[in-house]
């Protein structure tokens, strides 16, 4: 680098050189020739102007120069002093400034000034060489500088201005997508969210279906829930219609078995909790059946609404007589209860009617709504002109007292009302100081509709042999109840009360599709067995028998060949007619008939020809006594010829040792049934006997 070179030249205040001096190297040229212009510019000002400092660049064969004016003696003005320096002589500074090599040129293309570091040649792989001009005063060029970038710090930059990129790339896209699921969560998972938790209202209560969803403003949410609340609405109707044919009866609106149970179960949760007492009262209308049977259904059915509402009606005005009693709030009666706590009245079912007595204030509460059910009884019933009078008699049962479950309660209001008949009375509280036998009975009697319902009947199964071929022909289906509490009760504690009670309808019903599906199972095992079912009197004389029957043969799809049915001779004495048209019917089916009991009646054979049955079976009473007595053994003997001598097959019953069977064998009888072959087993256990049996045969 070169030396410091200054020129400082001293004017009198008309710009005229009085001095001037020279530091560094001499031979640059004359004195005032550098930087004339400036002189010049300095010299052109006005007024206060010359007091200001005056600096530029200038020129001066090919190089260039700072130069600085300076007024001397301030506003007392003396002069001007001129300084001019070569600023590329002092390189080194700008060479340390910039950190890299530097090169100076001359407007010509002189090189003026290089670095010690400058490299020189093209730009290499390693650095670029990047040249700038500087400008005179006048805008003319001066100088040229260029400066050498390093590459390997030049790429440091740029994988380090990469990298920030990269970062702001990252910092810009989580922003985007930030914003974007604010967007989302405003226009689709709020309302989302909003409709999720409709839904999930109408799932925990279906009273909340049909409750319309605020339309949210996304248009595709806003047509789904469009065509949610559509559906919603059209299923709340189609639930109402439900809701009303399940819980309600249909003859005369009351509410239903189904809809009655729900309440009185609601009602004793809440009793519990409130520790109240209430009232299940049961009413059975007593001479309905007659006015049935000499009025006709259609009659019959009407009686039921007429007194229907007028139950209604008194319990309206009981409830309200509960209510003003309780307390005050001069409230329409009723309106502040729960369903559950309403007074409700329910027909089960026939002529049986249920109510539940709630705040009641106790058994004289409901005495008194017992007493206000009979007196409007009392009055008679117009129906079609027809004035009827029917008595009505109530059992009743407390909560908590007589029992903490629906069951238990409608029982033992069951058992109360059976009591009240039994002692004539129109009225009775369930006592459990009843006889413990006849509540037994009694208590039997009520839960017969539960033991069909809840599936506790099941069937024995008992063999008829073949005596000519020493073979099983078929089997009689002998119904049993297995109760929860007593065991195993037989068929003649429970027919003749469920025939009194209107369930043997039911509980044939049940007999029958059981026989049926029973014989369906085994001919799948490949046993292929007849099965005898018995039929009541009461079954015998329902017109809709043969239709029930065909019914259930197509359910188990099994022909009629597959049943056998059972009547007592008793039986088809009641209306002989009658009986006559139906066993003709079932004949033409190709069911096969046999008379039960045969000999205990007082038919003769003669009648019991003109029905069109297959076979007769002796009553055991005759057949377990031939042994011992001649003159039984003489009966059988004579229907044995008797019933052949018409055509008919027999069946000899009590058939309870060898000697009786070789005897009926010796008499020509045709089949044989008793303990000496097979007590009636169940269905399981005669399979495993069959398999054992001389007598299995083909089956
Ligand atoms: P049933 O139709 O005369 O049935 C035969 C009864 O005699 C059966 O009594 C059977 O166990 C019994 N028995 C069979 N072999 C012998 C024997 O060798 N010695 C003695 N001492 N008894 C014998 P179970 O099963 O108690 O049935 C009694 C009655 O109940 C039946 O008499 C029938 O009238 C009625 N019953 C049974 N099941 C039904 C049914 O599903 N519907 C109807 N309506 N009545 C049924
Ligand atoms: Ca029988
Ligand atoms: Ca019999």
């Amino acid at each position: 680098m070169g030396q410091q070179w200054v020129q400082l030249y001293a004017y009198d205040t008309s710009y005229e050189v009085v001095a001037w001096s020279q530091l560094g190297p001499s031979a640059r040229g004359e004195v005032g020739i550098i930087c004339q212009e400036l002189l010049a510019r300095a010299r052109q000002r006005r007024g206060a102007e010359h007091i200001k400092i005056l600096s530029g660049l200038c020129q001066w064969k090919g190089r260039a120069y700072f130069s600085l004016i300076v007024p001397v003696g301030g506003i007392q003005q003396q002069g001007y002093l001129q300084l001019v320096t070569d600023p590329l002589a002092n390189m080194v500074n700008l060479e340390q400034f910039l950190d890299m090599p530097v090169r100076l040129s001359s407007v010509n293309g002189d090189r003026v000034y290089r670095s010690h570091a400058w490299r020189g040649g093209a730009a290499g792989q390693d650095f670029i060489t990047a040249h700038y001009w500087l400008q005179g005063g006048a805008g003319g060029r001066l100088t040229q500088v260029s400066v050498q970038h390093d590459l390997d710090l030049f790429n440091q930059q740029v994988t380090e201005s990469r990298n920030l990129l990269m970062t702001l790339a990252g910092v810009i896209t989580l922003v985007m997508v930030l914003f974007t699921l604010w967007v989302l969560q405003q226009s689709m998972l709020r309302p989302m969210r909003a409709f999720i938790n409709q839904l999930n209202l109408v799932r925990s209560d279906r009273r909340n279906l049909g409750r319309p969803i605020e339309l949210p403003a996304n248009a595709e949410l806003r047509e789904l829930v469009q065509v949610f609340n559509d559906m919603s609405r059209e299923l709340a109707v189609a639930y109402e219609e439900y809701e009303d044919l399940a819980f309600t009866d249909q003859l005369t609106a009351l509410p239903n078995r189904a809809l009655f149970l729900d309440r009185l179960r609601q009602l004793i949760l809440l009793s519990k909790r409130k520790s109240e007492r209430f009232g299940v009262m049961l009413l059975d209308l007593d001479s309905f059946k007659e006015v049935n049977d000499t009025l006709g259904h259609h009659l019959g059915d009407e009686l039921l609404r007429h007194i229907a509402l007028r139950l209604q009606r008194i319990l309206r005005a009981s409830s309200t007589i509960a209510r003003v009693g309780e307390d005050n709030t001069g409230e329409e009666p009723g309106k502040a209860l729960l369903e559950a706590e309403e007074t409700t009245v329910a027909r089960l079912g026939g002529d049986e009617f249920a109510f539940l007595l709630p705040n009641l204030g106790g058994v004289d509460g409901a005495v008194a709504v017992a007493r206000r059910v009979t007196e409007a009884l009392e009055a008679p019933v117009d129906v079609d002109g027809n004035l009827i009078v029917v008595a009505g008699t109530l059992g009743l049962a407390m909560f908590p007292e007589h029992g903490d479950s629906a069951e238990t309660l409608l029982r033992r209001a069951d058992v109360a009302l059976y009591v009240a008949k039994h002692i004539q009375s129109d009225f009775s509280v369930y006592d459990p100081a009843y006889d413990r036998n006849s509540v037994k009975q009694l208590a039997l009697k009520a839960e017969l509709r539960s033991a069909i319902d809840d599936d506790q009947l099941l069937l024995y199964y008992q063999p008829k042999l073949d005596l000519e071929k020493g073979c099983v022909a078929s089997v009689e289906a002998l119904v049993r109840w297995q109760h929860p509490e007593q065991g195993l009760i037989p068929p003649n504690q429970f027919i003749p009360m469920s025939e009194q009670r209107g369930l043997i309808g039911p509980l044939t019903e049940w007999v029958i599709h059981t026989a049926l599906q029973q014989h369906r199972s085994w001919q799948e095992q490949g046993i292929d067995v007849k099965i005898a079912v018995n039929l009541s009197s009461r079954v015998l004389y329902d017109l809709s028998l043969p239709a029930k029957v065909e019914q259930a043969l197509v359910k188990a799809q099994l022909s009629p060949a597959a049943l056998a049915l059972e009547i007592t001779e008793e039986a088809t004495m009641l209306d002989p007619e009658r009986a006559m048209i139906i066993l003709q019917r079932l004949n033409e089916m190709g069911i096969s008939l046999s008379i039960d009991d045969f000999g205990t009646g007082h038919s003769s054979l003669s009648y019991l020809k003109r029905l069109p049955v297959d076979e007769i079976k002796i009553d055991r009473s005759f057949v377990m006594e031939m042994e011992s007595s001649d003159n039984d053994a003489k009966i059988v003997h004579a229907t044995i010829d008797l019933a052949h001598n018409l055509g008919l097959k027999v069946v000899a019953e009590g058939v309870e040792s060898e000697h009786i069977l070789s005897m009926l064998k010796t008499l020509n009888c045709d089949y044989a049934q008793g303990f000496h072959l097979s007590r009636p087993v169940a269905a399981d256990d005669l399979v495993k006997w069959l398999a054992v049996s001389e007598y299995r045969c083909g089956i």
